[in-house]
């Protein structure tokens, strides 16, 4: 990503220019991504990052000539071709730059036909979501890097940045297990089973170790670690004392993960939490 930033903020510098005549601007801040099969694995693996840096990224406007007017989120928090996308079908100008569409005049935008009244009246409201941003100063355009107070790239930021989306992305649950006051061995131990990595038969098993597999229990079913800590008939009495104290009623989740999710919903809404 620490490339895509100085590829996206610096001017002229000569490895720039070497790599955007190799693969041409896609959209004023990056290259297009590269398509023969040899020799382009380094700009490739960095250009591959890019929609997860332009997220994190907002474009501050100076001359606007760096700004794509529909394609680029520059006014508001979404793109105008999301936000108007019939008048986006409309215009004669769908990859002109801010400074290709403004003059000293006004706005100037092209349609491909006369407009009709209900058409008229989006122009107006666009032409009204302009206007706080109509001023262009002689400077160029720059990239905001947003996850930085000071808005300039880290790698430090970035990586925080990709962690967290990491862990959002898979949903992992691990503020509901590290975060809460429980003992170190009960924190651990939930981490494990959260993982599914607790040495119940079947995971046994996996590692070679001959078994049969049911579960010791109840020997109705395959000894699983959701079986075992959430749906084995003598577990699920255990449960119903839990609940029964705690006066809720819920329905018993597929996994640990889906458990623990559910402690947390409950938790925020009784405002404290045991376990
Ligand atoms: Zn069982």
């Amino acid at each position: 990503m620490k490339w895509l930033w100085r590829f996206a903020s610096q001017e002229q510098a000569l490895w720039k220019e070497t790599i955007k005549a190799r693969f041409g601007m896609e959209n004023k801040w990056t290259t297009y991504m590269p398509t023969q099969p040899y020799g382009t694995g380094v700009w490739r693996s960095i250009r591959s990052q890019w929609i997860k840096f332009a997220n994190n990224c907002k474009i501050k406007v100076g001359n606007g000539g760096k700004t794509l007017f529909w394609e680029h989120v520059w006014a508001g928090q979404e793109t105008l071709k999301k936000k108007y996308p019939d008048l986006f079908n409309l215009s004669l100008q769908k990859v002109s730059t801010i400074r290709e569409m403004r003059d000293n005049q006004g706005w100037d935008l092209r349609f491909r036909r006369h407009l009709n009244d209900w058409e008229i009246n989006r122009v107006a409201d666009l032409l009204n979501t302009l206007e706080q941003y109509k001023d262009l100063t002689p400077n160029e355009d720059n990239l905001f890097w947003l996850p930085d107070k000071q808005d300039r790239f880290s790698v430090g930021s970035a990586y925080k940045t990709s962690q967290r989306s990491v862990s959002q992305s898979s949903g992992w649950p691990w503020k509901m297990i590290w975060k809460v006051k429980v003992p170190f061995k009960v924190a651990c131990f939930t981490w494990l089973l959260a993982k599914q990595a607790t040495l119940t038969q079947d995971n046994l098993m996996k590692r070679g170790r001959q078994f049969c597999s049911w579960c010791s229990f109840c020997e109705c079913e395959i000894e699983t670690i959701n079986h075992l800590f959430l749906h084995c008939r003598e577990t699920v009495k255990l449960w119903h004392i839990f609940i029964n104290l705690r006066g809720i009623s819920w329905t018993m989740p597929r996994s640990i993960k889906e458990a623990l999710a559910c402690w947390n919903r409950d938790r925020n809404q009784s405002g404290h939490r045991e376990r």
